[in-house]
This record gives structure tokens, C-alpha cells and sequence, in this order.
């Protein structure tokens, strides 16, 4: 497929130039930018001759027929949105990556037993509705009328703006027609992290995707003069939270020694009120994000913290709350898509290893419906979600070798 090398630049480089102005790269679910980013695509797509559409959940999808008279089909693609700031190859490498297998297809004239669908997921990253893989969410029908009620920050409702980009919510209450008959779904990605570059290997197989928690943790004290509370006297939220905010580092260090497979814990966000150098801080708010594999580590972390919490609220004379905000399962990727890759990783000589993803995807979701799973090339550093992300053009076309020669495999299996 080395032909498809250019190609694979040129999507590239057209998509980073898809950004809002002087913030790169940036193409929020829903803005300008993501409209003109469809656009695009919707163009290759025409290129390609793909027959196009959008579903229900507001995922554009293009389609190379197959000839033969049967409804099967086997689904690839990634997402076309970033977050604030980010790079160019989260999502970009896996839909540039699956256009580049249907203009390989095409254009050597292979013709496969089923339809091809080129998927761009809507509204993958977390949005300002509070909730990521609305397109595959909505596949899956788990976006239910409270979500779909969300406003954000300027009265925008979630459901609107999926209506407008060509969903059809009313239709989303089950699991949306889109599953039907689906042999297979693959999804390339950039890793995001750093193991495969330590393993030097060229191809991730994933095995699972980490349940993913947050969790607020509230922590009220009393506001009073800097000046005149004396220190005996206070009831300090921020302390209170420094001692918490401790606790879950050190914990979750010694249990991800402990665990062997993927534990992280994280607080990213702080709320503090009222956040003035003359008041001691009355409240606080912190947000808990957890991504765990084995559901008993995630369990007894949880049980140590509420521990913790307790003690915190005796020794700093505080009120301590856990409130549980958001859950998506741990799901584990289909082992037979993954024997496919798997071969066809060999077959083409290329290293890899099995690996637990440390981030969440579209394909957790689709993977609950049907059988899905996605591979990881390596990205420089571990580094994403900025703009110094990067992945070769190389690896990107490695991956991509990898999943059309398992479509074939698929295919020489159906036949
Ligand atoms: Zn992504």
C-alpha cells in the first residue's frame, strides 16, 4: 500500500489547516471548523465515489458497496473533532487512515463481500454538554433525554445541534439500526501514551479499554479573615484538600504497582471559593477522574478513599462529600477482530504487542454492540492532546496495512 504514503500526507496537512485561527489545532464538536472538517471529508468521500450518509447519532459515514446482494458490513474510522489546543493525528490518523484502505480498494479494483463504511464518529472528545462518543454513544443507545436536554455554556441543547448537523434523535431511544448485520469494526489511533516507542514496537493490539470514573469531591469549611482567624481555629477547605489530593497520589501509585495493569487517578480540577489571598478557603471542589481495569482495585481504592475522607473531616474540622459523576465500564475488545489483526500484524512482519488502552474511545462503545476492536500506532513522546502531537507517516501507513490486510482476511473467511 506504499502508494497510498502521499496520499496519506496530503489528508494530513489539509485537516491541520481546518483549525480556528491562531489556536492550533482546534475543531470543537459542532463549530465552524468541524463543519468545514465534514465538508472535507465529504469531498474524498465524492472522490472516492463512496455513496454517503448520515445516521441517526449524526456519524458521516461513506460507503464502498459491495456488489454481492447482501446487507453485511464491516465498519472502519476514528473522529474528525480535537480538543482546544490539540494536534493533528488524535482521531485524523484513524479516518485518514481508513480513506486511504477505500482509495487502496478502489483504485486495485477489490471487490469484498460486504460494504465498507468510512466512519467519522461524532463528538468524540468531552464536549461543553459534559459527555463524550456522542456518535457512537448514540449507536449504542445510551444518549437518553437527560443528555440529549443538556445545554451548554450559551444555550445550545445537545440534541439541537445533532439534529441540525443531519442526526435524527427521536430515533435514538434503542440501539439505532446501524448494528445490524456488522461483521466487524477497526479503529486506528495514536497511542497517547509511551509503550509501545519504550517496547519498540510498531503495532499496539488492544485488549481492553479502562472503566473511566469521575467523581466530585466537595469539601466544606468555613470563609474568614486571613488576618484574624487564628490557626487553631480554622476550618480550612483547601488544606483539607491538600491532604486528600496527597492521599490519592501515593494510593494510587502503590496500587498500580499492585494491580500490574492499567490504575491511574488524577485531579486535574479545583474549584476553590472564595479563592482570595485575604480569606481562608470555605469550600472546595475537586474532580476525581479514574480509569481502572480490574474492577477490585477500583473498588477497594474507592473504599480506602472514603476512609481517608472520613479522617480528613475529623482532624480539619471540614464536611467531606464523594459524589459519583460520570461511568463508562471497562469493556473488553473482541478477541477473534484481534486473532485477524493479529495475523495479519505477522503476516506482514511488523512487531507488536497486546495493550491495555489508557484512554477512552469510540470503540468501547461500538464494542458493546458489536465486534470491534482497534489497534495503537506509536505517537513521539506519549504526547497528545497538544499540539506538539506527532505520528510518521510511516507507522500511520503500518496501521493502516495492518487493518486492510485484516478486512481481506475477513472477507476471504466469508466468501
Ligand atoms: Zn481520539
Amino acid at each position: 500500500m506504499l502508494e497510498q504514503q502521499t496520499y496519506i500526507k496530503k489528508c494530513i496537512k489539509e485537516l491541520a489547516e481546518i483549525t480556528e485561527r491562531n489556536k492550533p489545532y482546534t475543531r470543537l464538536v459542532f463549530s465552524e471548523e468541524f463543519y468545514s472538517a465534514r465538508r472535507w471529508l465529504a469531498r474524498e468521500f465524492n472522490k472516492l465515489d463512496l455513496s454517503i450518509r448520515t445516521d441517526h447519532a449524526g456519524n458521516l459515514i461513506g460507503t464502498l458497496r459491495s456488489e454481492y446482494d447482501n446487507k453485511k458490513k464491516v465498519m472502519v474510522g476514528s473522529h474528525l473533532d480535537t480538543v482546544q489546543a490539540g494536534g493533528r493525528y488524535d482521531g485524523v490518523a484513524g479516518i485518514v487512515s481508513s480513506l486511504a484502505i477505500a482509495k487502496h480498494f478502489r483504485e486495485n479494483n477489490i471487490k469484498l463481500p460486504f460494504h465498507l463504511e468510512i466512519c467519522d464518529y461524532l463528538g468524540e472528545e468531552l464536549n461543553e454538554w459534559n459527555i463524550s462518543c456522542l456518535g457512537t454513544r448514540g449507536l449504542s443507545g445510551l444518549l437518553d433525554r437527560e443528555i440529549l436536554s443538556r445545554q451548554d455554556a450559551n444555550q445550545r441543547i445537545l440534541k439541537d445541534e445533532i439534529n441540525k448537523i443531519g442526526g435524527n434523535t427521536d430515533k435514538l431511544n434503542k440501539k439505532s439500526d446501524g448494528f445490524t448485520d456488522v461483521l466487524a469494526c477497526f479503529e486506528l489511533h495514536i497511542e497517547q501514551g509511551r509503550v509501545l516507542e519504550a517496547a519498540e514496537k510498531k503495532i499496539g493490539i488492544v485488549k481492553s479499554i479502562p472503566s473511566i470514573s469521575r467523581h466530585k469531591i466537595r469539601i466544606e469549611g468555613r470563609a474568614s479573615h486571613s488576618g484574624t482567624t487564628p490557626m487553631t481555629e480554622r476550618k480550612d477547605a483547601l488544606v483539607a484538600a491538600s491532604h486528600i489530593i496527597t492521599f490519592i497520589d501515593v494510593e494510587a501509585t502503590k496500587l498500580s504497582k499492585k494491580a500490574n495493569r492499567h490504575f491511574v487517578a488524577t485531579i486535574g480540577k479545583i474549584d476553590n471559593y472564595p479563592n482570595a489571598a485575604t480569606i481562608i478557603s470555605g469550600k472546595v471542589d475537586l474532580i476525581l477522574d479514574l480509569r481502572v481495569v480490574d474492577a477490585n482495585y477500583r473498588s477497594e481504592f474507592l473504599k480506602k478513599l472514603s476512609a481517608e475522607v472520613n479522617s480528613v473531616s475529623l482532624s480539619r474540622n471540614v464536611g467531606v462529600e464523594v459524589i459519583d459523576v460520570a461511568f463508562s465500564p471497562y469493556v473488553e475488545l473482541n478477541s477473534k477482530v484481534n486473532k485477524f489483526i493479529e495475523r495479519s500484524t505477522k503476516d506482514l512482519g511488523y512487531s507488536y504487542i497486546y495493550m491495555d488502552s489508557g484512554a477512552g474511545h469510540d470503540t468501547a462503545h461500538l464494542a458493546r454492540s458489536a465486534p470491534a476492536s482497534m489497534i495503537f500506532i506509536p505517537c513521539k513522546d506519549g504526547l497528545s492532546h497538544c499540539p506538539e502531537e506527532y505520528a510518521s507517516t510511516d507507522n500511520i501507513l503500518k496501521g493502516t496495512e495492518v487493518i486492510a490486510r485484516s478486512i481481506l482476511a475477513l472477507a476471504g473467511e466469508i466468501v
